[in-house]
C-alpha cells in the first residue's frame, strides 16, 4: 500500500504486464517562495500515514457540524459510511457561515454571460438566492429526499438551485444542458425526479440555444415530474403548460430572502449524477452530505492551494459534469473561495476569450481539461500571449491523461514557466481528487498524477491483483474507503458490487490502466478497454498519444488498437494538425511516414502505428473526452456505435469518409 509513501530503488527495465515505454524525463520542482507559502506541506503525508481515519476526522472538523459524529468510519465492504450520527447542512456550510463570519461582501461568484452580460454576487447575495429558492421548491411541493434535476445552462441559477435543494434534502440530479430530449428522459426516470428546473434557453457559440423544448419532450415520456421550474435566460418563445410550468422570477422572486435550514444526517443523499458514458451506458452515482463536503473543501484547499482573501479561482467545467460538482459548487463555496464562472464557448466571439476573462478579473488558479489546452495549441500560441496572465499561480488539468508535450505548453505558455500544474486523477465515482500533486511540496513530473494526496491509498496491481513492483504496470485500485467515494449507484446495489469490487474484491477498481515509475509515482494509462495488444506486448493508447502529440506539426492524437490478422491488434492512428490542417493535409503521405517514423523513434518499432490519419476533428464526449470505441469502430470497418453523450454526431461522418486516403 502507498499511502503516498515515495519508495526509491529496484526497478526492473522489462516487467511483463502494460507497457513501460514513456521516458518523460523533465522535472519541475516548487519554488522556494510557493512552498513557503502553501497551505499543504509535507508533514499532511506524514499525518495521513499514521492515522488515516483520524486525518479525515481533522479535515471534516474545518466544516460546521450541528450534531458531531460518533464513529468516523464503519466500514461494511463495499457499503462505506462515514461520520455516523453527525448531522450539517451543506448549504450552509458553503453560504451563510461565511455571511455570519463576516464575509457577506465578499464576492462568491463573478459570472460572465456568453454575450458579455455580467453578474457579480457576493456570500450576501447568494445567502438570500439559494434562502428565497429553498422557499419556493417547499412551496412547490418538493420535500427532503424527493429528487429535482436540474437541466440549465451556466447560469448562477444553476449554483443556486444544487444549493436549494441540499438545504431542504433534496437530491439533485444535474443533466448536462446539451444533452437530448432522450438523456434527459432516462435520467429523469431512472430517478423518479419530481421536479425538473430548467431555463428558456441558454447562449451557445453566438446565439441562443433552446432547452425547454427537450424539457417538454422528456416530461411528456416521463411519469413523475409534477413542476417544471424556467428560469428566463435567453427570453425566446416558449411553449406553456399552466398546469405543470412555472417561472422562476415569479415564484423564487417573491419568496421571503430568509430560510431556517434542518441540518441532516451525514449519511444523507445530496446528489446523483450519472458518468459521462465514455466506455458504457452511464451509471447514476450516489454521493452523500458528510463525507463528500469533507473531500471536496480538503482536497481543493489543499491541491489548489486556496487563500480565500486574494485568490480568484476558476474551473471551467460544465456544472454538468462532476467537476463542476466538486470544483466549482461544493469545494470552492465550502471554502469561501470567489470565482468566475462563465456561460459560453471558448472561441466565442473570438479565440481569446478565456484569456481575456482571466486578464480581466486576475484570475489566480485556473482548472481545465487536457482537450481545451490541446485545442488552445492548435490555435496557437500567439492568442494567450496577447493577454496578461501574469496573476495565475496554481494549474490544474483534469479528465484524462494529460500528453507530457501539453503539459509542458500549458506552464510555458499560460503558467509563465512559473506555475505549478496539478494533474488530478479522479472519477465521478471517487467524489473529490484522489490522486494529485500538492503544488508546495512535489517536484511535478509532466504527465504524472503521481501520488495519492494524503489520506488516499491506491496501488497499480497486477492481474492476479498483486502490488506491482517499482518500473512495473497494471491496473489501478484504490484500498481503503475514502470520505467522498460513491455510496453506491442509484437503484442498482448488484451493478455497484460488480462493476467496482468483484475485479479485485475488497477493493475498488477504477477501470482505469497505470504504471509505477521507478521512484513509486503513478501515471495513468488509459481506459482498461483502451489498451492495445500488439504482438503479444500490451501497449497503452496514451503512450502512443502522447509520442504523436509531442512532435510539432500534431496539436491532437487519438490512438486504437484494431483487429489485425497478423499482429492480433495493429495500431491506428487519427491525428489533428496544428496550425494549418490545410496544409498538413497536402502533405499527406510524407506527413503520415514523418509521424510514423516519430512515434517509432520515441518509443520503440513495435508502436509504430499500422495506419495515421490526419483528420480535422475527433470524436469526443459532451465533457470533452475522446471516444475511443467509436473510432475503433470505425477502424474496423463497423458501423458506429452508441453516439449519444457525442458533443458534435457529424464527427464520425467526417472520419469514415476520410478513412480510404489514408489507408
Ligand atoms: P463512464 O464511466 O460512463 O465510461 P467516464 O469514466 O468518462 O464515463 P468520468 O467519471 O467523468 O466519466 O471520468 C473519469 C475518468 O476520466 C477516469 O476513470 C479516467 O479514465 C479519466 N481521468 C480523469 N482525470 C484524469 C487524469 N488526471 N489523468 C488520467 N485520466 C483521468
Ligand atoms: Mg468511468
Amino acid at each position: 500500500m502507498s499511502d503516498g509513501t515515495t519508495t526509491r530503488g529496484t526497478s526492473s527495465a522489462a516487467q511483463a504486464g502494460l507497457s513501460n515505454l514513456l521516458h518523460e524525463e523533465r522535472r519541475f520542482p516548487p519554488s522556494a517562495e510557493f512552498s513557503a507559502q502553501a497551505n499543504g506541506q509535507p508533514d499532511l503525508y506524514d499525518r495521513a500515514a499514521a492515522d488515516r481515519v483520524g486525518f479525515w476526522e481533522e479535515q471534516a472538523r474545518a466544516l460546521h457540524w450541528d450534531t458531531p459524529w460518533d464513529t468516523a468510519l464503519e466500514w461494511d465492504a463495499p457499503f462505506a459510511k462515514w461520520f455516523v450520527g453527525g448531522t450539517l447542512n451543506v448549504a450552509y456550510n458553503c453560504v451563510d457561515r461565511h455571511v455570519e463570519a463576516g464575509h457577506g461582501d465578499q464576492v462568491a461568484i463573478h459570472w460572465i454571460g456568453e454575450p458579455g452580460d455580467t453578474r457579480t454576487i457576493t456570500y450576501a447575495d447568494l445567502q438570500r438566492e439559494v434562502a428565497k429558492a429553498a422557499n419556493a421548491l417547499t412551496e412547490l411541493g418538493v420535500q427532503k429526499g424527493d429528487r429535482v434535476a436540474i437541466y440549465l445552462p451556466m447560469v448562477p441559477e444553476a449554483a443556486v438551485a444544487m444549493l436549494a435543494c441540499a438545504r431542504i434534502g433534496a437530491p439533485h440530479s444535474v443533466v448536462f444542458g446539451g444533452f437530448s430530449a432522450d438523456a434527459l428522459a432516462s435520467r429523469i426516470d431512472d430517478a423518479s425526479a419530481k421536479l425538473v428546473i430548467t431555463a428558456d434557453g441558454g447562449y451557445r457559440r453566438g446565439a441562443p440555444s433552446a432547452l425547454k423544448p427537450a424539457v417538454d419532450e422528456a416530461v411528456a415520456r416521463t411519469t413523475s415530474v409534477e413542476k417544471v421550474l424556467v428560469v428566463r435566460r435567453t427570453g425566446q418563445d416558449v411553449a406553456w403548460d399552466d398546469a405543470k410550468d412555472v417561472w422562476w422570477h415569479e415564484v423564487v422572486d417573491r419568496q421571503p430572502d430568509t430560510h431556517a435550514y434542518e441540518p441532516h444526517d451525514a449519511e444523507h443523499p445530496l446528489f446523483i449524477l450519472y458518468t459521462s458514458g465514455t466506455t458504457a451506458k452511464p451509471k447514476g452515482i450516489l454521493h452523500t452530505t458528510g463525507g463528500y463536503l469533507t473531500h471536496v473543501s480538503y482536497t481543493h484547499r489543499y491541491v489548489f492551494d486556496l487563500k480565500p482573501d486574494s485568490d480568484v479561482y476558476w474551473c471551467s467545467a460544465d456544472i454538468g459534469w462532476v467537476t463542476g460538482h466538486s470544483y466549482i459548487v461544493y469545494g470552492p463555496l465550502a471554502n469561501r473561495a470567489t470565482q468566475v464562472m462563465y456561460e459560453g464557448t471558448p472561441d466565442t466571439p473570438h479565440k481569446g476569450r478565456l484569456w481575456e476573462i482571466a486578464q480581466e478579473y486576475g484570475v489566480t488558479i485556473l482548472y481545465t481539461a487536457p482537450t481545451l489546452i490541446r485545442t488552445m495549441m492548435k490555435w496557437g500560441e500567439e492568442i494567450p500571449q496577447g493577454y496578461d496572465l501574469s496573476a495565475l499561480r496554481v494549474l490544474g488539468s483534469v479528465g484524462e491523461p494529460i500528453n507530457p508535450e501539453a503539459w509542458v505548453w500549458y506552464r510555458r505558455v499560460i503558467g509563465g514557466d512559473r506555475t505549478p500544474i496539478v494533474d488530478t486523477w479522479w472519477q465521478t465515482e471517487t467524489g473529490g481528487l484522489m490522486i494529485s500533486p500538492l503544488p508546495g511540496v512535489t517536484t511535478l513530473k509532466p504527465g504524472s498524477a503521481q501520488r495519492p494526496l494524503p489520506g488516499i491509498s491506491a496501488e497499480v496491481v497486477d492481474d492476479s491483483g498483486n502490488p506491482v513492483p517499482n518500473g512495473g504496470g497494471g491496473y489501478l485500485v484504490l484500498t481503503e474507503p475514502w470520505p467522498g467515494m460513491l455510496r453506491g449507484i442509484w437503484g442498482d446495489d448488484a451493478r455497484y458490487t460488480e462493476t467496482y469490487w468483484s475485479r479485485f474484491p475488497g477493493r475498488y477498481f477504477a477501470g482505469d490502466g497505470a504504471k509505477k515509475d521507478d521512484d513509486g509515482d503513478i501515471w495513468l494509462l488509459g481506459r482498461v478497454d483502451d489498451v492495445m495488444n500488439v504482438s503479444g506486448h500490451r501497449i497503452s493508447t496514451t503512450e502512443v498519444e502522447s509520442a504523436l502529440v509531442s512532435h510539432p506539426k500534431v496539436a491532437e492524437a487519438a490512438v486504437v488498437g484494431a483487429t489485425d490478422p497478423t499482429t492480433g491488434q495493429a495500431i491506428v492512428a487519427f491525428v489533428i494538425p496544428r496550425g494549418d490542417a490545410a496544409a498538413a493535409t497536402a502533405q499527406g503521405d510524407a506527413l503520415v511516414q514523418e509521424l510514423r517514423n516519430h512515434v517509432s523513434k520515441e518509443i520503440g518499432p513495435i508502436a509504430k502505428p499500422r495506419q495515421i490519419l490526419v483528420v480535422a476533428e475527433l470524436p469526443k464526449t459532451r465533457s470533452g473526452k475522446i471516444m475511443r470505441r467509436l473510432l475503433r469502430d470505425v477502424a474496423e470497418n463497423r458501423s458506429v456505435g452508441d453516439v449519444t453523450t457525442l458533443a458534435d454526431s457529424t464527427v464520425m461522418d467526417l472520419i469514415s469518409q476520410q478513412l480510404p486516403a489514408a489507408a
